[in-house]
């Protein structure tokens, strides 16, 4: 444990980034307060209740090689609470569906000709010979897929995946980000190759309330329904930030939102270059759509959906993971789309959004009945995810900002790694550090 300060820090945002630099911080006796605007704390990992126990309201799991998030499960001494389970994944291409959990699935994946298969199979193997994400920061996924696979492995696997997670401006993302992707899924594997992937017991919301436990019996303090409207400067240095119209005195302030969300609540005080450099940063949005069924659609817990006559990314049979006795014997599917906000299926009411996605599903799976449907929730997310694009690496802002005493960890920063709450959690970590760095000299 560190030494006690008189300092004190405020932390806007109560995600896993926030969360964990105020866990850490008050570990090192500076006393910190978190400021969350939404009633409960998780932020993109933020849950609701679904017959007495909490879910994710996006779909949420960790790779077994999450090192950071295991880090901080040990270090709070529950790690008897982490659930590792493997997990089926397919694909739904051409009205036909593929199990695509092991190598050996890949060989029987009929909609490509065998020579395809063994060029998909050798991509993965090759993607993770790329030791320098550098050397990929100046092609795009789209170039170097193309080039590794060709172009038949392209459109039937890749560009679905790609279009799926950021639609229109698919052809951008950088081959670093999808580097990752590969990276980090083939690295999350058991015996036999399949796919083993990590959940808490009593899901995110869990371990969220077992770092928050945490950080109060350190000494810290998290004020949820709480907005942050503003700095408070002092003799240009930010010296607390405006909460619910009132001063909340600090010595230094991290900011955890997305950044145009950032750059709105600094816009008096930041130079107008800054703040074009974090504006500069696109995000897509995210739609995701919860249903509660009393039957399961299939075994399969992750399907990607390749093809194009479907509006969404994936399907995501969440109790083919964590079992359905969690939920009183409930069903709970995920399907979710990355789209622009301005799209209509984002700005339709809820429950037309729903009936779409029903006729949709009912589509992939002719024997789903809409009176299986016991509940359905829709779930927006403006800034559910930057746009990765080549050269990224010179568009990420630094953590300390031109304002003397305001220090930003957010999502966008997170690289070469693409966003998740493992790398939050890191984020935070480091922050805190810094921080604390700082505020000793
Ligand atoms: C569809 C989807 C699926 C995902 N799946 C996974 C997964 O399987 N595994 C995984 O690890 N990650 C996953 N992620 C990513 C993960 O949720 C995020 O990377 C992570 O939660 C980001 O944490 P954060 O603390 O950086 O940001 P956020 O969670 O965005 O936290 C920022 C917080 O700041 C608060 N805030 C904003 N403005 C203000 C203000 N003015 N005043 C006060 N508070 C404010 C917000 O309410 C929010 O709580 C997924 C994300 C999405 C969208």
């Amino acid at each position: 444990m560190g030494t006690s300060t008189s300092k004190h820090v405020v932390i806007i945002g109560a995600g896993y980034c926030g969360l964990a630099a105020a866990y850490e911080l008050t570990k090192r006796g500076i006393k910190t307060t978190v400021i969350e605007r939404d009633a409960d704390i998780g932020g993109l990992a933020g849950t609701f209740e679904v017959n007495g126990a909490r879910l994710e309201k996006f779909y949420h799991h960790w790779f077994t090689n999450d090192a950071h998030v295991m880090g901080l499960i040990n270090e709070l001494g529950k790690h008897d609470q982490i659930l590792l389970r493997q997990t089926r994944t397919g694909m739904y291409y051409a009205n036909n569906f593929f199990k695509l959990s092991t190598p050996l699935d890949l060989l029987r994946f009929t909609p490509l000709s065998f020579v395809d298969r063994i060029r998909l199979g050798l991509l993965a193997l090759k993607a993770r010979r790329v030791k320098d994400w550098r050397t990929l920061e100046n092609v795009t996924a789209a170039d170097w897929l193309r080039s590794m696979g060709g172009e038949r492995v392209y459109q039937v696997v890749w560009e679905p995946l790609l279009r799926g997670k950021f639609g229109e401006v698919a052809e951008e993302v950088s081959a670093v980000w999808f580097w990752n992707k590969l990276k980090l899924r083939g690295g999350s594997r058991g015996k036999g190759g399949a796919e083993q992937l990590a959940y808490y017991r009593g899901g995110f919301a869990a371990l969220a309330n077992a770092v928050a436990e945490a950080i109060k019996a350190q000494g810290g303090e998290i004020r949820t329904n709480s907005l942050v409207t503003g700095l408070h400067m002092e003799s240009g240095q930010v010296k607390g930030v405006i909460v619910d119209g009132a001063i909340l005195p600090a010595d230094a302030v991290i900011a955890t939102p997305p950044l145009p969300v950032v750059a709105d609540l600094i816009e008096q005080h930041a130079p107008v270059d800054y703040l074009d450099k974090i504006r500069r940063i696109r995000y897509i949005a995210n739609i995701c759509i919860v249903l509660e069924l009393n039957q399961s659609l299939s075994e399969t817990y992750w399907l990607n959906v390749n093809d194009p006559g479907f509006p969404f990314v994936g399907v995501i049979e969440h109790t083919n993971f964590e079992p359905k006795s969690t939920y009183g014997g409930r069903h709970i599917i995920y399907t979710s789309k990355y789209l622009p906000e301005s799209d209509a299926l984002y700005q339709m009411p809820d429950n037309e959004v729903v009936d779409f996605t029903i006729e949709h599903l009912q589509r992939m799976f002719p024997e789903f009945k809409r009176d299986w449907l016991i509940d359905a929730h829709v779930w927006r997310a403006m800034y559910s995810q930057p746009i990765v694009e080549k050269h990224y690496s010179a568009l990420i802002p630094a953590y300390q900002t031109p304002l003397n005493g305001l220090y930003l960890a957010s999502m966008a920063q997170i690289y070469p790694e693409d966003r998740g709450t493992n790398y939050a959690i890191r984020e935070g970590r480091a922050i805190a550090n810094i921080v604390q760095t700082a505020l000793s000299q």
